[in-house]
C-alpha cells in the first residue's frame, strides 16, 4: 500500500489521511500536512497564511507588520509572484510568475489540496493581509 498523499510504500504506521485525501499516509505527511492542516481549518483562519511546498511540507507564515508586504510573498515563493485565479474572496493564492522558466517541481500537494496546478510553493492568503 502507498501513502495517497507523497505515494512513497507505506512501511510502518498509517494515518487517516482525511481531510488532505482520502485513504491512509504515512507518518511523515500525517506530520507535516494533515495535522497542521486540521489545525489551520481552512476557510476559518483568516490570521494568518499557508506555504505549500513540492515537498510535501506546508508551512504557516505571519506577516512581520499588519499585512503582507511585497518583498515577503517574494521571500516565500522565490521569484516574482503571481495571482493565481480562484474563485475565494477570502483568500489569494500566489505562485512564482516564472515557475515554468524556472523549471520548479510540481506541486503536486496543492493540486490534491485544493485543485491548482502550480510548480514550485504555493501561498494562500487571507485577503485582508494583503496591500
Ligand atoms: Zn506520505
Amino acid at each position: 500500500m502507498r501513502c495517497s498523499i507523497c505515494d512513497e510504500q507505506l512501511t510502518g504506521d498509517e494515518h487517516n489521511a482525511m481531510p488532505v485525501t482520502t485513504g491512509s499516509c504515512c507518518g511523515r505527511c500525517n506530520s507535516n500536512i494533515v495535522i497542521p492542516f486540521r489545525l489551520y481549518e481552512f476557510g476559518k483562519n483568516t490570521q494568518e497564511g499557508l506555504v505549500i511546498s513540492p515537498d510535501f511540507t506546508m508551512k504557516i507564515i505571519k506577516p512581520e507588520g499588519e499585512k503582507f508586504k511585497l518583498k515577503e510573498l517574494q521571500k516565500e515563493v522565490q521569484g516574482y509572484i503571481e495571482y493565481y485565479p480562484v474563485n475565494n474572496h477570502k483568500y489569494k493564492v500566489i505562485v512564482n510568475e516564472e515557475g515554468l522558466l524556472m523549471r520548479l517541481p510540481m506541486n503536486r500537494l496543492s493540486s490534491n489540496m485544493f485543485g491548482i496546478h502550480a510548480v514550485g510553493n504555493v501561498l494562500v492568503i487571507p485577503t485582508k493581509l494583503l496591500e
